[in-house]
């Protein structure tokens, strides 16, 4: 049995975290918000740990899915902390969304206690991941990535090495700021045909039987705009968070990137007005409130 520690039991976190809590894998959880790791504990038998440090005492693997780098650096330092619990060798998977500067500080630090450390942010939703079919993008040296193979297939199916640390992080991040284009670019699109009389069903139908389509309109606008469903599985605080990412990867890597940085900016004033439980998929009810017009049938 591989002992697994997990820490960060939020949406995306929980799911994947599902799939550990089963042989060949033995799971302790920790979670910030005490209360989900225990009901993750009484519904799965997984060990319910006390601090980081306690979690990752014993594992021979650890694994992060918060937020942003900066929690996962956070969780490092202190008495509680991961680097108080972990052993020498251990490997350490961080499933965040994270920033590839920070991932490469983190990794340096952990290399000084012989613990390897891959960037493996994920994509594919929540349903991808309750699925095990996620997408996830390794940024890692080829001989961590076969050592946590077995552990990525349990929630993975396209597993791919992008690079050394931090490479991971950055496709995730250009990724996100395609989706971030697509949702504002599809928004203001729709809004516009249905102040214009036109169905947005009708026109996403058009849309998706042509050169325009994309995964926000084939799925995404259709399943949850259309609908007014708007169910709440990814934050747009963390989508805005990612394009940022991608914006300042840009700007590090010296590539002019106005139409990245202009959405990162769009999806900045979006957080501020929807608030930080709104759904990413919510970014169109800010621009139906400029036009003062909503996407109809
Ligand atoms: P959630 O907001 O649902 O969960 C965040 C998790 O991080 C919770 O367990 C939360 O604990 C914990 N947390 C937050 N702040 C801290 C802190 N300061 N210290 C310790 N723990 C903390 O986020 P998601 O699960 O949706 O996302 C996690 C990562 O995965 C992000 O980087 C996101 O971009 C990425 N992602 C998300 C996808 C999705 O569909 N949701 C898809 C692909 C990637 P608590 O319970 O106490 O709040």
């Amino acid at each position: 049995m591989t002992s697994v520690a997990f820490l960060g039991l939020g949406a995306i976190g929980t799911p994947i975290a599902l799939h550990l809590a089963k042989p060949p894998f033995s799971l302790r959880v920790w979670n910030r918000t005490a209360e989900r790791a225990r009901a993750f504990g009484a519904e799965t038998g997984a060990r319910v740990a006390t601090s980081p440090a306690d979690a990752a005492r014993g594992a021979d693997v650890v694994i992060t899915c918060l937020p942003t780098s900066r929690e996962v650096e956070s969780l490092l330092d202190g008495d509680d902390g991961l680097l108080a619990g972990i052993a020498d060798g251990v490997l350490f998977i961080d499933c965040t969304s994270g920033d590839p500067a920070t991932s490469k500080r983190i990794a340096g630090r952990l290399s000084a206690r012989s613990v390897a450390f891959m960037d493996a942010p994920v994509s594919g939703g929540v349903s991808g991941a309750q699925q095990g079919t996620l997408t996830v993008m390794c940024g890692a040296d080829e001989a961590t990535l076969e050592r946590a193979r077995p552990v990525l297939e349990a929630f993975g199916k396209k597993i791919v090495l992008c690079g050394p640390v931090g490479s991971g992080d950055a496709v995730k991040a250009v990724n996100q700021a395609l989706l971030g284009i697509h949702i504002w670019a599809l928004s203001e699109g729709l809004v516009s045909l249905s102040k214009a009389g036109v169905s947005a069903s009708l026109a996403l139908d058009v849309i998706n039987a042509s050169s325009g389509r994309s995964n926000v309109s084939q799925n995404l606008f259709t399943e949850r705009v259309i609908t007014r469903a708007f169910p709440r599985t990814f934050k747009l605080a963390l989508m805005e968070k990612d394009v940022t990412i991608a914006a300042e990867f840009a700007r590090e890597n010296r590539v002019p990137s106005p139409l990245t940085q202009t959405v990162a900016d769009l999806l900045r004033v979006a957080r501020g007005a929807l608030g930080e439980e709104a759904d990413h998929v919510e970014t169109v009810k800010l621009i139906e409130s400029w036009a003062g017009c909503e996407v109809s049938g």
